[in-house]
């Protein structure tokens, strides 16, 4: 009896959010109609709640790692379109892993058209300098993703993309492609909600990678009906959790892409090439690092960072560098997504990926899922193969030692490596500990991964010269890292 009473109110409030235009509930017209779409050109929605780093996992059987939202609001010009998020958000720190002290985050994205940008205090500027427009050309596409995805959004490129709609249980199920290239899929229950949208987008390390919203608890908010719960995730994980509190229909919003976006050419992947010792060169030139190690017959890379770009224009330096040797091996320090998006460059290129064991099933998997939005070169690489370990690996051709350990124990991540060079008394790390720029200030407090990393080096007797960091402006020395953790702590064995 309980059932049949709210499935008849359901019936009249799914009516009455109809009107009385005699759409048929569930459908696409009847959605379009209910949540006021077409008069709707503008959105303000502001809420709390989480926000997940993605790709940034702390091994590869986790979700991405949770940041507490204070604040989030997104401002939507569908007209435009463009739209500008802003976040207040605070790293949780799990009570099992130590992690830097987290600090207080403002992040302000922006998209419109075909440009995007943050608006951020430059790097090196002093506190409280004005936030100036970086651009991000590369986050194009999620942010213009994540205006299509929202309820009106979604309705909205619905009609304008000639969406076909077929009848499922409770509703329908509403399909369209964007650009020729962007597929969205959406379903519209019976009270003409919008209650989950699917799409997909590009990552080097996932290719074509599902985003799912689910709208849920739909309210009236002055005039406007919107969900006032959001769950989006990403690559099969949370990256957004919002409980909605207010919602403004048609703000007046006037996003204007800023000059320095505007004339903004992305610089070209440059490769720079300091020898460390004989046969070990050091590739810096961008954000990212690697290594290149010279064996009698072959070479050896540590780290494939960031993309297929990257991933290129190292290959060709290290062809440059070191001639007429294929890249038998690439080793892999960790799976966040920025020191992992360029492994397979080197495996198109035959390279065997040395990595800790617990990623190797992770990096079979994505490797494996379709890459329709962007192809590459890399379309038809062959399969990796792959060499693992648990604690210790050793490369060699039977002159040189090549030892990767894995760094235990270290908050960062649980399946992290080091690589050791012996004879040269060489070590290779990342995101452990970065030397800073000579006039950088310190951290108020010493990291704890840095720590971490000084443990190891004590505990497998590593007698270290020189370490190669794959982030940061400069080598350092065993003696950087020392101060940079400051003295011991009391009661160390
Ligand atoms: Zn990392």
């Amino acid at each position: 009896m309980r059932k049949l009473t709210s499935l008849a109110s359901s019936l009249v409030m799914a009516f009455a959010s109809a009107g009385c235009s005699g759409e048929e509930p569930g459908t696409l017209p009847a959605a379009q109609q209910a949540l006021a779409t077409p008069d709707t050109t503008a959105l303000e929605y502001s809420g709390s709640g989480r926000w997940f780093q993605f790709g940034q996992a702390a091994n590869p059987t986790l979700p991405w790692p949770a940041f507490e939202l204070k604040s989030f609001s997104a401002r939507i010009d569908y007209q435009a379109p463009a739209a500008e998020v802003q976040m207040d958000r605070i790293q949780v720190v799990e009570p099992d892993r130590a992690r830097p002290a987290p600090v207080p985050q403002r992040v302000v994205q922006v998209v419109t058209g075909t440009n995007a940008w943050n608006m951020a205090t430059p790097a090196g500027a002093a506190p409280g300098a004005a936030p100036a427009p970086q651009p991000q050309p590369a986050a194009v596409e999620e942010r213009t993703m994540e205006i299509w995805t929202t309820p009106h959004g979604f309705l909205k490129a619905a009609a304008a993309n000639n969406a076909t709609s077929k009848a499922v249980e409770g509703g329908s199920e509403v399909s369209f492609t964007v650009d020729g290239t962007h597929r969205y899929v959406g379903r519209i229950n019976a009270r003409n909600e919008v209650e989950r949208v699917q799409t997909w987008i590009d990552n080097p390390v996932l290719g074509d990678t599902p985003v799912e919203l689910a709208y849920s608890d739909y309210r009236d908010f002055g005039g406007i009906r919107f969900p006032a719960r959001i769950v989006r995730t990403q690559g099969g994980h949370p990256v957004l959790e919002l409980t909605v509190s207010s919602v403004v229909k048609n703000p007046k919003l006037d996003i204007q892409v800023p000059d320095a976006v505007r004339s903004f050419s992305p610089p070209p992947v440059t490769v720079a090439v300091e020898k460390l010792a004989g046969g070990v060169y050091y590739l810096k030139g961008g954000s990212h690092h690697s290594v290149a190690i010279e064996q009698a017959d072959h070479v050896v890379v540590v780290e494939a960072p960031l993309d297929d770009s990257r991933s290129s224009a190292v290959i060709a330096k290290v062809r440059e560098t070191i001639p007429n040797k294929p890249i038998r091996y690439v080793v892999n320090s960790h799976v966040h997504f920025d020191h992992s998006g360029g492994l397979r460059a080197y495996v198109a290129e035959g390279a065997t990926v040395v990595t800790h064991e617990m990623n190797r099933p992770y990096y079979e998997k994505a490797w494996a899922a379709p890459r329709t939005l962007n192809p590459g070169r890399l379309a038809n690489a062959r399969p990796a193969t792959f060499e693992t370990f648990a604690e210790k690996h050793v490369l060699t051709d039977g002159r040189r030692s090549i030892e990767i350990h894995r760094l235990a124990g270290n908050g960062h991540n649980d399946a992290f490596a080091m690589v050791y060079l012996p004879a040269e008394r060489i070590l290779i790390e990342v995101d452990a500990w970065a030397p800073l720029a000579p006039n950088a200030a310190p951290p108020p407090s010493p990291s704890p991964f840095a720590i971490n990393l000084y443990e190891n080096i004590q505990k497998l007797k590593l007698n270290v010269r020189q370490i190669a960091a794959l982030h940061g402006p400069r080598l350092a020395t065993l003696d950087d890292l020392r101060s940079a953790i400051g003295p011991a702590p009391a009661g160390g064995q």
